[in-house]
């Protein structure tokens, strides 16, 4: 994993031998001849022409990325939501169904609940821990399960080999977004996933610079095994005159050659070479961050969970989680830095909470090097109805951490500043009918 991390998809092959994968950054590639342009417009043969639909820095990110995965392909595009939306749209069509947890990112909950409404895909979210909720959610027409490994915020594991047995049974492709995970924690293809969807802007960049995302195909979905399913991969495609599904017969991903060619194409969702290089240089330490990161997370999440004015910390190794033993049996080496808290006074003390943090940085990130935390209610899940915010455990005292890289108790003496100032807000404040009395 650490030699992939550092290795996979580059060799110093360009013709100055560049030890780091170089930016190239170029619109177009030159061809010697007509017929070789021609020939790569006609699939006939690989390589680049105009960097919408690819360059020589992304196909790096794509090898390594499915090195790590332990894919048959991968595709970089401009970001997660570009990864999510991509992915869904090659396996759904109008009239369609999904199935998806209700434990998901809320960019993710807002794309499924307005755009993919729009196109005429329906979806009905489940219970990720409810195994029977799953399988009656299933409908003739459903044509793909989504779920996060570890959700965001709230850090919940879901059983992936009980889901997507059950989604093999009917041959349904079962779409992972492993962004919390990463490969350094969890590689879902070893548990059942056959597509994998990641915002590389997070742990895989580790440094919040850089907005990108992932698709990459286990190899494990054939659409051939039902032709009349996804016809738009199986049937011959008219305006690009060949047949996705043929590219499985060499070894390849007919869906990931139809997402390039049709939406990543159309939708325009590039990946800059310079972003690409940015999560290369990212995931080359991404082994070495994921397991301490995911250390601290705990410990932090134990000392909060123990301490007054906290009413809940959602992490895996809380006391009393139904994940617990998903923990134990599936992500020996953590389960990332991200988790949340409710508390006890609501939104009044999440406020007082973050505005009190010197060391941590109120930001609506996760997997930057650095500390941060977030309301998720007024923030990133904003634009949802307050019963869609509870189904992804958002409530108005819940705050979101992404631990970062700093000394554990750095960031310790920090949060007990914030402890420390929804202690006083208890102590000081008169209850609110004592203030609706006195000023009449
Ligand atoms: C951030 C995030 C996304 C969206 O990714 P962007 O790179 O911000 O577009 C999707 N899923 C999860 C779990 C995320 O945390």
């Amino acid at each position: 994993m650490t030699t992939a991390a550092i290795h996979a998809g580059w060799s110093a092959q360009d013709q100055h031998g560049a030890v780091t994968p170089p930016i190239y950054s170029s619109s177009a590639y030159a061809h010697p001849s007509h017929a070789s342009l021609r020939d790569l417009f006609a699939r006939r043969s690989d390589g680049f022409a105009y960097a919408r639909s690819g360059n020589p820095t992304t196909a790096v990110l794509e090898q390594r990325i499915t090195a790590l995965e332990g894919g048959i392909g991968a595709i970089a595009v401009a970001s997660g939501q570009a990864a999510t939306t991509i992915a869904l749209l090659s396996l759904l069509a109008p009239g369609s169904h999904l199935v998806a947890s209700r434990r998901l990112y809320g960019g993710t909950t807002e794309f499924l609940d307005d755009t993919l409404a729009d196109l005429g895909v329906t979806t009905t979210l489940v219970d990720p821990w409810d195994l029977s909720a799953w399988e009656r959610a299933i409908r003739p027409e459903t044509r793909a399960l989504l779920l996060e490994s570890i959700a965001n915020p709230g850090a919940e594991l879901v059983d992936l080999p009980a889901i997507s047995d059950l989604a093999h049974a009917r041959d349904i492709p079962v779409v992972v977004d492993s962004t919390l995970a990463t490969p350094a924690l969890y590689r879902p293809g070893d548990h059942g996933a056959d597509i994998i969807v990641h915002s590389a802007t997070k742990y895989l960049c580790g440094h919040g610079t850089t907005v990108a995302g992932l698709i990459v195909d286990t190899g494990t979905f054939d659409p051939r095994r039902h032709p009349e399913r996804w016809p738009r991969l199986t049937g011959r495609n008219s305006r690009f005159d060949v047949t996705f599904a043929d590219e499985y017969q060499r070894g390849g991903s007919g869906l990931l050659a139809y997402a390039r060619a049709k939406y990543v194409t159309d939708l325009g969702a590039t990946l800059p070479a310079a972003s690409a290089q940015q999560i290369l240089v990212g995931i080359e330490t991404l082994p070495m961050r994921m397991p301490k990161i995911s250390a601290d997370a705990a410990e932090l999440a134990h000392r909060l969970h123990r301490s007054p004015g906290i009413a809940q910390v959602s992490h895996p190794s809380i006391p009393g989680r139904p994940d617990a033993h998903l923990a134990s049996r599936d992500y020996s080496r953590g389960t990332s830095g991200v988790f949340s808290l409710e508390l006890a006074g609501g939104e009044e003390a999440a406020a007082a909470f973050c505005d009190a943090l010197q060391l941590w940085t109120i930001a609506v990130n996760i997997g930057d090097a650095r500390s941060l935390i977030c309301h998720p209610a007024t923030t990133t899940h904003s634009h949802l109805t307050p019963a869609q915010r509870e189904d992804c455990g958002v409530r108005p005292g819940t705050v979101r951490l992404s631990v970062g890289l700093e000394d554990r108790e750095d960031l310790w003496q920090d949060l007990e500043r914030g402890l420390a100032a929804i202690a006083g807000d208890h102590r000081q404040r008169p209850p609110r009918e004592d203030l609706v009395t006195t000023h009449g």
